[in-house]
């Protein structure tokens, strides 16, 4: 097929914006395309080689795309670099040189889409030393018997400059018309690229066998399918109006997400929402789930969260930065160990589930992961009440989460794949504050240690000061920003302040492992305050029901040796610094 063809028709969508018209350009093209040829004209069209989960990307550094031109056309580079000044692209410069350098020349030979793609594959699977010079070496040889329109499409092409503007679900309609006849049948395309992230294979099979082509379309371990979205709603009351007046609310963890695929021979690959693999960013997650996932060939998705490793609690979504990196993965392995919070399953043993309802789905779930600390389920509950849901939501954002998604639980709640829709709905908060105060806080009790802290407190109970009531009121569990040295100090520091029941100053619906004389006073920052259905400061002030809480407490370091508990800081205190909060939002809105 020569690759005038693919320019030609490249050349009539750059001409227009309408959907309908750029959808006809396709069937055209599709249509004169030989069957074996398609897959590799809707990824070219796209600006592609391959789905994106293979891994292979187009595209080379412009400055290595002006050495083709360069060399392709007999100028020297500055002049290239000057033309693209000018003409503001390299494309349109790589016309107007291949222009002139095709009057000059009498033996061209014809570009086909075969070599066009042979060539750009080459170019990006070229790695190691000598890597560049080959790949100018090729660009420049394809750029030698390229047109100049032909010209300008390439390079753009290959450095990721294509951007026909054209959409995926734009290319499924065109094959529906172009191989099965009619739009009508676009969904079931959709589905067979909804489970398959491969619009090339897609093409392919229907070109072949029309629309039987794409019925056998299946959910495959090994590749991803589009991940399922949520609406959103901004109150408790709405979503369950919208849900049906029931739905299974879960933590919306902050994280990644990472849709884990176990393949019959042990083997794990990990996707992320954006269906790369991501696979070697988490050596950790693949053994989580070849330990602690039953079945035998799986697909199920998680939040994979930063953790704490001494004290279990969970870290912002920043500290899941240090997992996107080439070197270094071991360290943030260490440092920033991942706990994985399982919230669906698409695929076990043979079984499809995506088209069972999510009650189904979720049991399987249950049952196929063997759960521990680092793996567990979403938490979740069945939700009936705007009350229920507003308590959920509140201990979600205290516990670190970024609000709760709410989903069906109908016989039609199966797993949309690719599609953003009513069947999950998210609760976020629309704001997000820093605190810049730090504050005072008493040890009240403390939690067992494990892993490196085992034998020392993994996290100690902190409260505030109520001067009205004179009791110690609980805020935050603290369990971030103890150095090794503070950590061997602390059951010596708490020795002589234990006692076998909660102080009767002490007001706390948690119970701590170990209960403490309010004595000791430690300087802590937190990001925020937050309702909280579970802290006593400032109980039923707010909000029925609920106190205030800090959100991700750090201790400073500082030990306020200088103060005495009851010059900790008041519950008075946080109401107005919670106060000041809402209004600094107010005003920031
Ligand atoms: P958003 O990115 O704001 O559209 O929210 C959807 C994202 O929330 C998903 O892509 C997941 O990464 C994440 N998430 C966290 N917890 C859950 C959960 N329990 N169920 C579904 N998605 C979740």
């Amino acid at each position: 097929m020569d690759y005038s063809l693919l320019v030609e028709a490249y050349q009539r969508i750059d001409s227009t914006t309408k959907r309908l018209e750029i959808t006809d350009h396709l069937v055209d093209l599709f249509k004169k395309t030989p069957v074996e040829l398609v897959d590799k004209v809707v990824y070219l069209t796209q600006g592609k080689l391959y789905p994106d989960y293979m891994g292979i990307e187009l595209g080379i550094a412009e400055k290595l795309a002006v050495k083709a031109v360069a060399m392709a056309a007999g100028v020297s580079e500055p002049k290239v670099d000057r033309t693209v000044k000018e003409l503001g692209d390299l494309g349109e410069t790589a016309a107007k040189f291949m222009g002139k350098r095709a009057q000059a020349t009498l033996f061209q030979e014809a570009l086909t889409v075969e070599k066009v793609y042979d060539g750009l594959d080459r170019i990006a699977r070229a790695t190691g030393e000598g890597a560049q010079d080959l790949k100018i070496k090729i660009l420049s040889g394809l750029l030698s018997n390229a047109s100049p329109d032909e010209a300008k499409y390439l390079v753009r092409t290959v450095t990721g400059r294509l951007r026909l503007g054209v959409a995926d679900m734009t290319i499924l309609d065109a094959l529906a018309i172009a191989f099965c006849g009619s739009k009508d049948l676009r969904p079931m395309l959709e589905r067979a690229y909804n489970l398959s992230s491969d619009l090339g294979g897609v093409a392919k099979a229907v070109a072949e066998r029309g629309v039987e082509g794409v019925k056998g379309f299946q959910v495959t371990v090994g590749k991803p399918i589009r991940p399922m979205l949520a609406e959103r709603l901004p109150s408790a009351e709405e979503i369950l109006a919208k849900i049906g007046g029931k739905g299974l609310a879960e933590y919306k963890y902050d994280g990644e997400r990472l849709q884990i695929h176990k393949l019959a021979n042990g083997e794990v690959m990990i996707f992320s929402r954006r269906l790369e693999n991501i696979t070697h960013h988490y050596p950790d997650v693949c053994e989580l789930a070849r330990k602690h996932v039953k079945a035998d060939e799986v697909i199920l998705e998680a939040e994979g969260v930063a953790i704490n490793p001494d004290s279990g609690e969970m870290l912002p979504f920043q500290e899941l930065m240090h997992r996107r990196r080439k070197y270094g993965i071991e360290e943030a392995m260490e440092q920033y160990p991942i706990a994985l919070f399982c919230f669906d399953l698409l695929y076990a043993d043979g079984e499809d589930y995506t088209l069972k309802p999510l009650p189904q789905r979720r049991r399987k779930l249950e049952k196929a992961i063997k759960r521990s600390e680092r793996v567990q389920l979403s938490q979740a509950m069945v939700a009936s009440s705007v009350e229920e849901l507003e308590k959920f939501f509140e201990k979600a954002i205290e516990d670190g989460c970024e609000g709760v998604v709410v989903k069906s639980m109908g016989s039609d709640s199966v797993y949309q794949a690719g599609a953003r829709g009513w069947l999950w709905i998210k609760y976020k908060r629309d704001y997000k504050s820093v605190l810049t105060d730090t504050v005072d806080l008493v040890a009240v009790g403390a939690f067992h240690g494990r892993g490196k802290r085992a034998g020392t407190y993994g996290a100690l109970l902190m409260a505030a000061y109520d001067k009205k009531s004179d009791l110690f009121k609980t805020v935050c569990k603290v369990g971030t920003g103890f150095t090794d040295e503070d950590l061997a100090k602390l059951p010596k520091l708490f020795k002589d302040n234990v006692i076998p029941h909660r102080h009767a100053r002490v007001e706390s619906q948690l119970e701590a492992d170990v209960w403490f004389v309010p004595a000791v006073v430690l300087e802590i920052v937190g990001a925020e305050i937050t309702l909280s259905p579970i802290h006593t400061c400032a109980m039923n002030r707010i909000r029925a029901g609920s106190g205030l809480a800090i959100r991700f407490p750090r201790f400073t370091g500082r030990y306020r040796t200088d103060k005495a508990p009851e010059d900790a800081t008041t519950v008075e205190e946080i109401v107005e610094m919670y106060l000041r909060q809402l209004k600094k939002i107010e005003a920031e809105a």
